[in-house]
C-alpha cells in the first residue's frame, strides 16, 4: 500500500456500526478521517443509553460471527468486553413457544395434526402454482403467499405485517420479503421436499438472517460497548469521532460537482470540515435534502418518497430476577413485536434481584407509543401480564428509547424513486451512501460494517491507495 498524503481527508457521516467501521478501516489504513455523528453517544441504532444506574438498548443488539474477519477484529477491539452468548430465541404462536428460526420437528409437534396438513397443503399449492406458471408477485401479499402459502399467510404473516409496519401487505412492495423476510427453517424443509420430487422454488426466497445454533457477542453494559470500542479504536489511530454533532449541509463544488465541505452543528456552533471523500451513511433522503446545491426537482421529489418506520422502545427495570426463559421473545399479536432480557445474555443489573425488559414497538414519531402516553403503557403491561412475563406492579422505571429511522419501509412502487436517488448519488464523484439508512437496506450489525469497510476501501482506490 503507498502511504498516504497527509492531506486527504474523508468525512464519515454518521457514527452507527457502518460509519465507524469505515473509519476503523481509513484509520488504520493512516487516512486522516472525521466521523460526525448526532447521536450523544457512538453506535446509532445498534447502542445502549444509560438511566439511572442501568443500560437499555435501543432494542437488543447482538453480533452476529457471520462475518469472519469482522468478527475477529471486533474481538481483538473489545477483549474481555465481549460475552460469548448462545443464540435462545422463540416464536410465540398459537398459544406455545417455538425456537426461533422456527423448525420442522418443533412446528410438528406443537400443531394440531389437521392444522398441520392444511398449512403444508397450502404450501403445496403455492409450489405447484409457481412452478407451473412463472408468476413475479406484485406485492408483498402475493410474495408472502407465494413464500408460505394462503393459509400460512393468513393465520401469521398478514396480521403481523400489518401490525409491524402499519401497512398491510398488499401495500408493501414484494421486494420487501425477499430482503427482509426471515427464512423458516420448517418451511425450508418442506419444500426441499417438494423440489425432491421436480416442485422447485421459482421466484420469491427469504433471507437467512440467525441459524438456530450460534455464539452471538454480548456485554456487560449491553450493546453499547461494540461501537464505543471502535470509536475508541478510530481515535487511537488518529482519527476524530465528533458526537452531538448534527451534519447540516454536504457541499458541492459547481465545476467538478465533488463534496468538498461538510457543514455541521455541535456545541451551540456551526462548524465546516473540509474533505477530499465523503462516505455518508446517514438516511439517504436527509442526505440528498441537504446538499448544496439542491440536486434537481425530480430528486428532490423521489427523496421525498423514501421512509423509514420509527421504533419506540420501552426499557423496563422490572423487581423480578429473571422473566423469560431466553434472549428474546417475538410476539404476533401483542401491543410489542419482541421483549428481550439482556441479564440472559450478561447484562449487569443493579439491583441485582432485579431484571430489565427490552419491549420492542414499531409507530409513528409523535403517536402514543412514541409519546409513551399511560395507554400506551397500559396496554404494554397488560400483555406483558397476559403473557406471564411479569406484573405491572413489578415495573419499578418504564425508560423510553427512540429510533426516527428504526426500519427503510419498502412501501409499493418505492423501487423507481430509490433508483433515482441512488443514481443521483453515484453521480457525485467523492460520494457514497451506505449502510442500513444510507443504503436503505436492512443489514445486520456486521453485514453493515462490512458495507463500511467496503466503502473505505473504494474512498482510499479513488485517493490513490490501493
Ligand atoms: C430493534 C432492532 C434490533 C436489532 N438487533 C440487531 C442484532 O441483534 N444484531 C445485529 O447484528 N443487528 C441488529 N439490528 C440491526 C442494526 O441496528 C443495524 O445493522 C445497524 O445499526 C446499522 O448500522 P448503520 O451504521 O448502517 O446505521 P445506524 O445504526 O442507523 O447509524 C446511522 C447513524 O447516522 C447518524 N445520523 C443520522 N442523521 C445524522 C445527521 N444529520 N448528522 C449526523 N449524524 C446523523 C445517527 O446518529 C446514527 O449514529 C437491529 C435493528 C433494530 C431496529
Amino acid at each position: 500500500m503507498s502511504s498516504p498524503s497527509p492531506k486527504s481527508h474523508v468525512a464519515v457521516l454518521g457514527g452507527g456500526p457502518c460509519g465507524l467501521y469505515a473509519a476503523r478501516v481509513l484509520s488504520r489504513a493512516g487516512l486522516a478521517v472525521t466521523v460526525i455523528d448526532k447521536g450523544d453517544r457512538p453506535g446509532g441504532l445498534a447502542t445502549s443509553h444509560k438511566r439511572g444506574k442501568n443500560w437499555y438498548d435501543l432494542g437488543c443488539h447482538m453480533l452476529h460471527e457471520f462475518d469472519e474477519e469482522i468478527y475477529k477484529d471486533m474481538m481483538s477491539i473489545m477483549g474481555e468486553e465481549s460475552i460469548p452468548v448462545q443464540l435462545d430465541a422463540k416464536i410465540r404462536w398459537a398459544g406455545s413457544f417455538y425456537r426461533y428460526p422456527l423448525q420442522f420437528q418443533d412446528m410438528i409437534k406443537g400443531i394440531p395434526f389437521f392444522t398441520l396438513v392444511y398449512y403444508c397443503l397450502g404450501l403445496f399449492a403455492a409450489q405447484i402454482r409457481s412452478a407451473l406458471v412463472p408468476w413475479t408477485p406484485k406485492d408483498a401479499e402475493e410474495a408472502l403467499i407465494m413464500l408460505y402459502g394462503q393459509p400460512l399467510y393468513e393465520f401469521f404473516f398478514r396480521d403481523f405485517t400489518h401490525r409491524y409496519w402499519g401497512i398491510h401487505p398488499r401495500e408493501l412492495s414484494a421486494t420487501f420479503i425477499t430482503t427482509k423476510m426471515p427464512r423458516l427453517s420448517a418451511v425450508d424443509v418442506i419444500k426441499r421436499a417438494m423440489g425432491k420430487i421436480g416442485i422447485k422454488d421459482r421466484s420469491v426466497k427469504a433471507v437467512d438472517s440467525a441459524l438456530l445454533e450460534e455464539t452471538l457477542h454480548y456485554s456487560r453494559t449491553g450493546a453499547e460497548a461494540m461501537p464505543r470500542c471502535i470509536s475508541k479504536a478510530v481515535q487511537a489511530a488518529g482519527g476524530r469521532v465528533i458526537q452531538d454533532a448534527e451534519v447540516t449541509a454536504i457541499v458541492r463544488d459547481e465545476a467538478t460537482g465533488k463534496v468538498t465541505k461538510i457543514r455541521y452543528h455541535h456545541g451551540g456552533q456551526d462548524h465546516e470540515l473540509d474533505c477530499d471523500e465523503c462516505i455518508s451513511t446517514i438516511p439517504v433522503p436527509h442526505l440528498v435534502q441537504r446538499s448544496e446545491p439542491s440536486p434537481a426537482d425530480e430528486v428532490m421529489t423521489a427523496a421525498r418518497q423514501i421512509r423509514y418506520k420509527p421504533i419506540a422502545i420501552y426499557g423496563l427495570l422490572v423487581k423480578k430476577e429473571k422473566c423469560i426463559d431466553g434472549l428474546y421473545i417475538y410476539y404476533r399479536d401483542r401491543a410489542f413485536h419482541r421483549v428481550g432480557e439482556p441479564k440472559n445474555a450478561g447484562l449487569v443489573v443493579d439491583p441485582p434481584d432485579h431484571s430489565v425488559l427490552i419491549v420492542e414497538t414499531t409507530c409513528e414519531i409523535g403517536d402514543e407509543k412514541w409519546q409513551g402516553t399511560d395507554d400506551a403503557k397500559d396496554r404494554i403491561f397488560t400483555d406483558l401480564e397476559l403473557e406471564n412475563i411479569c406484573r405491572r406492579e413489578d415495573v419499578v422505571e418504564v425508560n423510553l428509547l427512540h429510533g426516527e429511522t428504526g426500519y427503510p419501509i419498502f412501501a409499493l412502487g418505492f423501487e423507481p424513486h430509490l433508483e433515482q436517488v441512488k443514481n443521483w448519488v453515484n453521480s457525485v464523484p467523492n460520494l457514497q451512501s451506505v449502510g442500513r439508512q444510507g443504503g436503505f437496506t436492512y443489514p445486520n450489525m456486521h453485514s453493515a460494517m462490512r458495507m463500511g469497510a467496503k466503502a473505505a476501501a473504494v474512498a482510499m482506490k479513488r485517493l490513490g491507495f490501493d
